[in-house]
């Protein structure tokens, strides 16, 4: 097991019950996005609510792309994975009484520690963990996979722990949103694991996707920290640099709109305007109480939340592509598995709905911990166009100098090709993690002539029915999977 944020933890726990576990991760309280994690997680628990109607408004998120039977069974295994949560401790605000979010059409959302959900997890997991005796943590890195006959039968870490055998590796090492420079998670998700996957010959899918967060703090020289849309929600708006409104004349939702909506409308008041859009929280009563996380980000940069105006832009928040799997957390190579953020289900689609992704680190990370070897997705025709080798690292700071200009929230065609030449390179695979996620997102966005979900381009706004489809690739190439259902 390769990563101890939610995917990784719950993955562990029940891995445990098939068997000796060895789980290689560095402590995650600093770097994991699930330490970040505010909103909530999503369940279908209250009295009047049903996973069927989960389901549809998963699906509504994801424009055309999520995957039937995955959705289905993210939000069937909804209510199992929460109650087996509260059995094993973990204490949620209002009794477990679930909240409304964007996006949702009942109230679904489970909170703990008001605006600290992902810490009030992550310290419930790693509890139990830590005194589980049947997991051997390791704090390392995993660094490559050991293969045999075509299957994957270990992995290299960075430190003594060396060469670890076993009889599976289930990668559980989160997102590639640190490929940015503005963003809302840890420093080093720079897509590691992605790169790892890769290297042992796994297919990559929906690379083009990455959510941005509208409203991110947006102080010179602080990171870019979430301001949670639970904000919004209770009544904060956005104003320009003037103090005027301006989401009603983006979407009748106004404020309450979908966050790519929202994120568009910010960069395009910025452009127009010249100025900087701010978040307004002052009217909600007793805010700094009831968003504690917020608050304290505020402070930080030296802004009072109740009383200030906030200077907010989007960064990037959540990446939806990853190693391609089936809904048991195989890939595409025997033996190797994944969950959580690195892996690509197909719930998410073109876009994610709030607080599905820590469902899905636990839905699927017990679903890999349980499974059968065997054959993974089946991806069909990989004989398209090879892909772009990208060439030897280049420094962290230029990829998220190129990300944050010309991969983030509108794309034009002649950028992304440019991104791709510079990042391209044809020698030897010496690249790094970054390097490759950065290329291969560039070209996957290139080749994507439409506009879906998470990914905007300018110079072809809408979207095509011919690209109803998943991009999957790996070494061997290209290839389109149309989406069925
Ligand atoms: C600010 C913020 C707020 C969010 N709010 C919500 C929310 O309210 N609800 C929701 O559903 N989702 C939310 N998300 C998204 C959600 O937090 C993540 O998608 C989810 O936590 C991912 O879990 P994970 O276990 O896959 O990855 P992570 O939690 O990122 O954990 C990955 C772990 O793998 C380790 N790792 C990385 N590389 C290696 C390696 N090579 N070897 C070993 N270990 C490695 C890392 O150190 C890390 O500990 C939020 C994200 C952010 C950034």
């Amino acid at each position: 097991m390769a990563g101890a944020g939610a995917a990784g933890l719950w993955a562990a726990i029940h891995a445990a019950d098939r068997g000796p576990v060895t789980l290689v991760a560095p402590d995650p309280s600093g770097g994991s996005a699930t330490a970040l994690a505010q909103g909530g997680i999503a369940a279908a628990v209250a009295e009047g609510d049903d996973p069927a109607a989960h389901a549809v408004d998963t699906m509504t998120a994801g424009a055309g792309l999520s995957d039937t039977e995955a959705v289905r069974i993210l939000t069937a295994e909804a209510p199992s994975a929460v109650a087996e949560l509260h059995r094993r401790g973990m204490a949620f605000d209002a009794g477990g009484a679930p909240t409304l979010e964007g996006g949702h059409s009942a109230r679904r959302v489970l909170h703990a520690g008001g605006d600290a959900t992902g810490w009030a997890l992550l310290l419930a997991l790693v509890g139990a963990v830590r005194a589980d005796r049947r997991v051997e943590w390791v704090e390392e890195r995993v660094t490559r996979l050991l293969g045999d006959a075509g299957a994957i039968v270990g992995a290299a870490t960075d430190g003594a722990g060396g060469e670890i055998e076993g009889d599976r590796v289930i990668l559980a090492t989160g997102g590639a949103c640190g490929i940015y420079g503005r963003r809302t998670g840890p420093d080093r998700a720079t897509g590691e694991g992605m790169a790892i996957a890769w290297d042992a010959g796994a297919a990559l899918a929906d690379l083009e996707f990455v959510q941005f967060h509208p409203t991110a703090l947006d102080v010179a020289g602080r990171p870019a920290r979430l301001l949670t849309e639970a904000l919004r929600g209770e009544g904060a708006v956005l104003v320009d640099a003037a103090g005027r409104r301006f989401m009603d004349r983006f979407d009748p939702r106004a404020e309450l709109a979908p966050r790519d909506v929202v994120a568009r409308a910010i960069v395009e008041v910025r452009e127009r305007t010249g100025g900087r859009v701010f978040l307004d929280a002052t009217g909600i009563s007793g805010v700094r109480e009831r968003f504690p996380t917020a608050a304290a980000s505020c402070a930080e940069a030296a802004l009072d939340l109740g009383a200030d105006r906030i200077p907010v832009a989007p960064a990037a928040h959540y990446f939806t592509g990853g190693a391609l799997t089936d809904t048991v957390g195989r890939t595409t190579v025997r033996g190797l598995f994944a969950c959580g953020e690195v892996a690509c289900t197909g719930v998410h689609g073109a876009n994610r709905l709030a607080s599905n992704s820590l469902l899905e680190a636990l839905v699927f990370g017990r679903r890999a911990a349980l499974a059968e070897d065997g054959a993974g997705p089946v991806v069909g025709d990989q004989g398209g166009k090879p892909p772009v080798v990208p060439r030897a690292g280049l420094p962290l700071q230029e990829i998220r100098s190129l990300a944050d200009r010309f991969l983030a929230v509108t794309r034009d065609g002649r950028e992304l090709g440019t991104v791709v030449e510079t990042l391209a390179g044809g020698g030897p695979a010496t690249w790094t993690a970054p390097t490759l996620v950065a290329s291969l997102l560039a070209q996957a966005a290139l080749r994507r002539e439409e506009s879906r979900g998470g990914h905007f381009r300018t110079d072809f706004p809408e979207p095509h029915s011919e690209w109803r489809a998943r991009q999957v690739v790996s070494t061997s190439g290209w290839s389109r999977v149309p989406v069925l259902g």
